[in-house]
Formats: structure tokens, C-alpha cells, sequence
């Protein structure tokens, strides 16, 4: 293939199952931009799972869930990283990339857990419990993870609390991914009371109301839900686990309870499975748009930055998460 570069025109038959044809025209002159400016400014696009199929599947260099983009943004060889995901990922692709610049297409694509917790709760909570080490998972601000032992992410929160060897840790900034981990350790987790806005409008009784609207499907939750919702699905995983889950296991029909553009995604590489599509739409993921990734490679906006002492601090966090 060297040589050759794809287009927007050869890249439709890939989403055709999820991008009706009549919105494809909206979509082909940025898609066409976006490939060409990557090449002009040797830049790469990494998407969170949440991103719409057109990103995901279309300019995307590299795809996954917070822990594999972060994980994935360390061996990244290009001048330019542009983040189509929320700010927290954007800083995290930053601080393992210092010397990089690194755009989020809009600055306003936040998360509700990151806002959730600030620096002086955590140094008021290790006041409260003097010794207890606090895990602080990736969806948080740089400053948050300066403030912490180590990071995690919702596929190694468990790996990550037993890695510590202690008794008991704080585990922030979510409450339903402490509770759900809780239940399958014996390590003690005093949990913070933050919450995704996606996952915790999931209830149980949308669970049973999907079975009984949909015999036989299997149901895969993301554990941000809360523990009701989580013990009613089949399974319970972070983006990546569920995606590895419908690879392997390939359900008739399945439900994955967690962000709409997830089971659009999947779907493209299975279309065997039925997949049922409760849809909880990310407000800040969707922020990001093939129109303002072309502008953020047009314009080199909006750069990331992280106060050098933060990142220094923030960055052994992670580094510690990554080495577990
Ligand atoms: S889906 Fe939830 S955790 Fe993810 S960015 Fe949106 S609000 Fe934050």
C-alpha cells in the first residue's frame, strides 16, 4: 500500500452499516482535509471508543479505551497528536508526550468525573486518612493525578488497588467503579462520590426491560454503572473488555450499556451480532467533530499545556499505573 492514500470515497465501505449514505457527502470533504493535513503536519489522531464512526473508523490513527490510548500515546512517532476524546485525555497524552504538541479539538470537552474532584479535596481527605494510599483513576485532571500515589483505569482498577499490598486505599474520584471493585477484592476501598453522567442514568429496570423486550440478548455493562445495573448485566468491563467480549464469545444479540457510539463502532467488525441500542449519549465527547479536528490541524489549536511541576508529579502516577 505505500504510496498509496486512502480516501474518503474508499473508506465508506468500511461504515457503511452505521452511516446512512444519504449523510456520507456531509462527512467526505473533512475526512479528505483531515487525511491530508495529518500528512502535511505528521500528526496522528487518537479517538476514544465513544468517538462517532466517521472519526473512529475514518481519520483515526489509533483507537482504544483511556488505558490503551494512554499506553499507545507513548510509542506515538509523529511532531503532532491530535485527541479526539475529552480534556483528561488530551493531559494524559500530554504527559507522556512532553516534548510534542498535543490539540484537543475543543477545550470545553470536560467529564463529569474530573470535574467531580480537586486537588485540595484529595489533600483534605489524606488529612482525614493519614497513610491510606489514594488510587485516582485516568478520568481526572493532571492536577488530580499530581495529587496521587498512582492512577488507574476502570480495566485495571483491580490489578491496580492489589498491586499496593495495604489493607485499605482511597479510590477516587468514582463511586460506582470503588463499589464495583470493592466486590471483587478484599482490599478495603473508601470511595469519593463522583459519578459519570453517561452511566449513572442506567437503572436495573432498563436492564430487565431490555430482556424482556429482547430474549436472549446478553448484556455487558460498563462498570461506571452503578452496582444494581452491574448485577444485573452477563458482564461487566471496561470499553475494551466489552469489545474483546463480543470478538470472542460473539453473541446473537447483545446490549453493551454504556455510550451510544460504542455499539456503533464495534458493529462495524461484527456483523453477525444483533447489536440492541439503548442510546446515553457523552455531551462532551460529542463536542468533537471531523470539522473541528480539520480546524485544530489547520490552525494548530487548542495546544495542551501542563504546569511543568503538575506534570512532573502527575506523569509518576501514571508511570506507576502503567508499570503494574
Ligand atoms: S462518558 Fe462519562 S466518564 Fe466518559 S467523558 Fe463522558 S462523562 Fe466523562
Amino acid at each position: 500500500m505505500s504510496g498509496m492514500t486512502p480516501s474518503a470515497a474508499s473508506l465508506y465501505d468500511r461504515v457503511q452499516r452505521v452511516i446512512p449514505a444519504i449523510e456520507w457527502p456531509v462527512f467526505s470533504d473533512d475526512i479528505d482535509a483531515i487525511l491530508r493535513l495529518k500528512r502535511e503536519r505528521n500528526a496522528v489522531i487518537l479517538a476514544h471508543n465513544y468517538q462517532t464512526p466517521e472519526i473512529f473508523h475514518c481519520v483515526a490513527d489509533i483507537v482504544g479505551d483511556s488505558l490503551a490510548l494512554a499506553r499507545k500515546a507513548m510509542e506515538v512517532e509523529a511532531d503532532v497528536i491530535v485527541l479526539a476524546g475529552v480534556h483528561f485525555m488530551a493531559e494524559t497524552a500530554k504527559l507522556l508526550n512532553p516534548s510534542k504538541t498535543v490539540l484537543i479539538p475543543d477545550m470545553g470537552a470536560g467529564c463529569s468525573l474530573a470535574d467531580s474532584i480537586t486537588p485540595e479535596d484529595i489533600r483534605l481527605l489524606r488529612q482525614r486518612y493519614p497513610g491510606v494510599p489514594v488510587v485516582t483513576y485516568v478520568n481526572t485532571s493532571a492536577a488530580v493525578k499530581a495529587e496521587s500515589d498512582i492512577c488507574c483505569t476502570s480495566g485495571n482498577a483491580k490489578a491496580v488497588v492489589e498491586s499496593l499490598g495495604v489493607p485499605r486505599v482511597l479510590m477516587l474520584p468514582d463511586e460506582y467503579l470503588a463499589q464495583n471493585i470493592a466486590a471483587q477484592t478484599d482490599v478495603e476501598i473508601i470511595a469519593w462520590k463522583g459519578h459519570c453522567e453517561v452511566h449513572e442514568r442506567f437503572t436495573p429496570e432498563d436492564i430487565r426491560e431490555m430482556r424482556a423486550a429482547h430474549p436472549g440478548v446478553t448484556v455487558l455493562a460498563h462498570p461506571e454503572c452503578p452496582p444494581e445495573v452491574v448485577a444485573e448485566a452477563d458482564f461487566a468491563g471496561s470499553t475494551a473488555a466489552m469489545s474483546d467480549y463480543v470478538g470472542r464469545e460473539k453473541p446473537a444479540r447483545v446490549v453493551l450499556v454504556t455510550e451510544c457510539s460504542m455499539s456503533d463502532n464495534v458493529a462495524v467488525d461484527h456483523p453477525d451480532v444483533e447489536f440492541i441500542r439503548p442510546c446515553n449519549l457523552c455531551p462532551h465527547m460529542k463536542l468533537i467533530t471531523l470539522g473541528n479536528i480539520r480546524s485544530a490541524l489547520e490552525r494548530n489549536q487548542h495546544a495542551v499545556t501542563i504546569d511543568p511541576a503538575v506534570a512532573e508529579r502527575a506523569r509518576l502516577a501514571v508511570e506507576r499505573m502503567l508499570a503494574v
